[in-house]
């Protein structure tokens, strides 16, 4: 946990397990423009919910996930 915010990579999955995932405020993802978390706020809630959604579909057809970015900051848009 990092502040009261549990750990996530960029497909938001819960550092240390392989099927917790965690969106929103309560996730602490860092990506290098976001060094410190991004800001707790809607857009990233929702951002992160519609990323994860379709990565678990992915995931279900065996495909690669894709990476969470704030306003196609930190990567490609896929
Ligand atoms: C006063 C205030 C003003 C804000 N204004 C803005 C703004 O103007 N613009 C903006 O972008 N953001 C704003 N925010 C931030 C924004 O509300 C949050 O970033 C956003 O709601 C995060 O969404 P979330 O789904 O991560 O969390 P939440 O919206 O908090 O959703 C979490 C849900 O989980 C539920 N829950 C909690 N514990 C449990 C449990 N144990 N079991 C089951 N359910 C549980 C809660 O009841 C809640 O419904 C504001 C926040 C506050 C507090």
């Amino acid at each position: 946990m990092v502040r009261n915010r549990y750990v996530v990579n960029r497909y938001n999955l819960v550092a240390g397990y392989d099927t917790i995932y965690a969106l929103g405020d309560i996730a602490y993802m860092v990506t290098p423009s976001y060094p410190n978390g991004h800001p707790q706020v809607a857009n990233v809630a929702i951002g992160q919910a519609r990323n994860l959604s379709r990565n678990l579909l992915y995931l279900e057809k065996n495909k690669p996930m894709k990476e969470y970015m704030r306003y196609g900051l930190d990567g490609h848009s896929g």
